[in-house]
């Protein structure tokens, strides 16, 4: 029997970036005592890398933005797969998140007039990201994290101890949510319900359990199963892979973001991100042959939208009212694909992108004003002075759309009480795909509902439910079975670059059914080999076990991606298939959702573990779909939908 630390809370948040300190915050604020466990340093979490901005139709640079404004370009961007109900919430609502940043001492830049200053981005009609230079989530994180200390204070005066309702664990990793009725419990049978998560130090490797009967997922993203990605070591897909183990359902994984412009040149830094924010300034892609190369590839659903001519996308800039936008600011897919093409015809940069120049387009100063951090970025890791000569960029895998299946008021899991989600790891807001700046103001909105609702959910309990001894052990014993691996052990880190190179090269921007069938094929391999993978030493600082633990999230997260994308015959914005290329009207509807299988006697461990399952998508609501022309629409709806 494992001795282990028990603490109890209300409601515990996984995660600190700004999903999880937006929930928490909502949580202590609601009387939940609330704990808040990360692996990084508190502070340190993925949110800081955001540059561009976040989303909110405040209409300070252009009064004609509103909340069906901003509802419209979600839904186009996401090609209609939305959650509609949350891009209806996120457009409402992220105005009001923004103002609270402020109020809570978030030092946004600033229009001539004063007001928050918003910036262009693709997919949004008009000018909407508010930010601070390109370090936007650095000063979403040091508000928030102020707001906390704030909280904190208050608690101190009021029971003479800061961490009495608000505490966080940092570098610290779950690796189980426990849920009561489970096998071996004294409750065995009644109706599981979450009753807290497993965990580990990080530095010492010490096991512990944070009791609850509320857990918030708000642990990010998958990009780590990727060889090029700008993600950061946190994005094992944790969070994914807790909810499946726990018995709730991801919804379209299929769907993963190929920001259009990484870095891809010195090797050491291929995936690192170049923001949006230059091409929303003003800056623009060409190819070997100097050509602005999208204006070819502006898709017919688009096409009424953007500019056709150079002439007309540079006026845009100034005059946005009487000319379109230029076709550098589509939507992520449709550059990223565009880029990819270029690439393959031969018409490429050196070291395999394209050119994305603002030297000739911005005085050198505007540059180093706007875009600091990519001034630094080029210059002190590629030795290039984006001032006087165009940078090269490819893209890069970026985010998640795909993620935990969630109710769209309460960020609630469906079949399992106490379970909420919110952030990157949660599915449904973005569709098929991402608009820039609406991570950020998700994060805010859905953080928000997330805590608020944990923390209903929690007191509206008589008694929070039991954690079992059985559980305990057994989450002990998996975390200790690297140490246990016999003669042959495998190495973790060469299976996690297999498992990267795999995903990149067979799952990746384009897609084809005989590459997908293979990279599953790949999984189970993998999958076999990592039953077996181990570790030497012991638990204090041993990174090896900590990829160890890491592998088994990113290889569930990986068949689920390889195997919904498999399923869906079409393309439609992060997923796109050279063998079925148009996106189908008659897809519009259908949400991929995965399940674990658990295993059956008999099987090994190379057995597969998604069950694949259609489920078909609510009827967009009457009045929202009254926001957009009836030929419009009938490029995306369903027929039957149309005349519903
Ligand atoms: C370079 C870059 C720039 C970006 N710029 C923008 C932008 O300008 N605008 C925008 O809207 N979006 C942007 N994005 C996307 C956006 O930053 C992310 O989608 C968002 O920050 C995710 O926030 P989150 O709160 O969901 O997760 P994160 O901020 O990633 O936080 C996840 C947290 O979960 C913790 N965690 C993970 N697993 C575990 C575990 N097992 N146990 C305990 N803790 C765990 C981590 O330690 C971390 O604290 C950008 C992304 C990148 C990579």
């Amino acid at each position: 029997m494992a001795q282990v630390d028990r603490q109890q809370w209300d409601v515990v948040v996984v995660g600190a970036g700004g999903a999880g300190l937006r929930a928490a915050i909502e949580a202590r604020e609601r009387g939940a005592r609330t704990a808040v466990i990360c692996k990084s340093l508190f502070g340190k979490a993925h949110t800081v890398m955001a540059e561009g901005g976040i989303a909110a139709s405040m209409g300070n640079v252009n009064e004609g933005d509103n909340w069906q404004v901003h509802f419209r370009d979600t839904m186009r961007g996401g090609k209609f797969l939305n959650q509609w109900r949350m891009a209806e919430l996120h457009a409402k609502e992220a105005p009001d998140r923004v103002w609270e940043l402020e109020t809570w001492g978030a030092l946004f830049d600033r229009t001539p007039d004063g007001k928050i200053s918003q910036r262009n981005f693709g997919g949004h009609e008009y000018p909407r990201l508010a930010h601070v230079g390109d370090r936007t989530g650095l000063e979403l994180i040091r508000t928030l994290q102020q707001k906390i200390v704030a909280l904190q204070q208050e608690d101190f005066k009021e029971y003479g101890d800061y961490e009495a309702r608000l505490k966080v664990f940092q570098e610290c990793t779950v690796t189980r949510v426990l849920k009561s009725g489970s096998a071996g419990g004294s409750d065995a049978g009644a109706e599981p319900r979450v009753s807290g998560v497993f965990c580990y130090e990080r530095e010492t490797g010490r096991f512990f359990v944070l009791e609850a009967p509320a857990v918030v997922l708000a642990t990010g993203g998958i990009g780590k199963s990727f060889k090029t990605t700008s993600n950061s070591w946190e994005y094992t897909g944790d969070g994914h892979a807790l909810a499946l183990l726990a018995g709730a359902p991801l919804v379209n994984m299929e769907f993963v973001q190929f920001h259009p412009t990484g870095m891809v040149w010195p090797p050491s830094v291929k995936g690192i991100l170049v923001t949006e924010s230059v091409r929303g300034d003003g800056g623009v892609l060409r190819n070997s042959e100097g050509k602005r190369f999208m204006f070819d590839y502006i898709p017919d659903v688009f096409k009424e939208k953007y500019a056709q001519t150079e002439d007309e996308g540079d006026r845009w800039y100034e005059d946005p009212d009487n000319n379109r936008r230029p076709p550098e600011l589509l939507p992520r897919d449709e550059v990223a694909r565009a880029i990819n093409s270029e690439v393959k015809a031969g018409r490429g940069s050196p070291h395999g992108g394209v050119f994305l120049d603002v030297s000739t387009r911005m005085p050198a100063e505007t540059i180093k004003r706007r875009l600091p951090s990519m001034y630094h970025q080029f210059k002190e890791l590629a030795d290039v002075d984006i001032t006087a000569e165009a940078m090269e960029v490819g893209p890069t895998c970026h985010y998640v759309m795909g993620g935990i299946a969630v109710e769209s008021d309460t960020a609630a899991t469906p079949g399992v009480p106490g379970l909420f989600a919110a952030g990157e790891v949660a599915g449904g807001m973005h569709g098929s795909n991402r608009l820039g700046g609406n991570s950020l103001s998700d994060l805010l909105v859905f953080g928000r509902r997330a805590g608020l609702h944990a923390a209903q959910y929690a007191s509206a309990l008589a008694a929070p439910p039991a954690v079992s001894q059985a559980e305990v052990d057994a989450a002990a014993a998996e975390a200790l079975a690297p140490f246990h691996a016999d003669e042959g052990a495998e190495n973790p880190y060469t299976l996690h670059q297999e498992l990267q190179t795999a995903m990149n090269d067979l799952v990746g921007i384009i897609r084809r059914e005989a590459e997908m069938a293979e990279a599953l094929e790949r999984l189970r391999g993998l999958r076999a080999r990592a039953a077996r993978a181990g570790v030497e030493g012991h638990r204090q600082f041993n990174p090896g076990w900590h990829l160890s633990l890491d592998l088994r999230n990113m290889l569930l997260v990986s068949e689920c991606v390889a195997r919904a994308a498999l399923e869906r015959t079409e393309s439609r914005g992060g997923h796109t298939r050279e063998d079925c290329p148009s996106m189908e009207r008659d897809w519009r509807p259908v949400n991929l959702l995965c399940r674990l299988v658990e295993p059956a006697a008999g099987d090994g461990p190379d057995a597969d573990r998604i069950r694949l399952e259609r489920t078909r998508t609510e009827p967009i609501r009457p009045d929202l779909l009254a926001l957009f022309e009836k030929d419009e629409l009938a490029k995306y709806l369903a027929e039957e939908e149309l005349y519903e």
